[in-house]
């Protein structure tokens, strides 16, 4: 079953469509992998756009390096 995970460059959602996400981040360096909420990456790079072209600006807590991989998993609504 395809989702939005598959066929990233046809993601073209905004953080603002991202409310019901978390972003899971990996880095491909170090393998340290975070979760980051797209209301707090919102109030930092404001929500036009397509979320994805944030994940270059992203830079891994634990090496320091900006090469990370990124995707947007659903939470369930509560
Ligand atoms: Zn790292």
């Amino acid at each position: 079953m395809r989702d939005h995970n598959d066929g990233a460059q046809y993601d073209h959602r905004s953080l603002a469509d991202l409310t019901w996400c978390r972003i899971r981040v990996v880095c491909l360096v170090c393998r340290h992998h975070t979760y980051l909420q797209p209301t707090e990456l919102a109030k930092r790079y404001g929500t036009k756009g397509a979320w994805r072209l944030l994940i270059p600006k992203l830079r891994c807590t634990n090496c320091g390096l900006k090469k990370v991989e990124a995707s947007a998993e659903r939470l369930p609504r509560n």
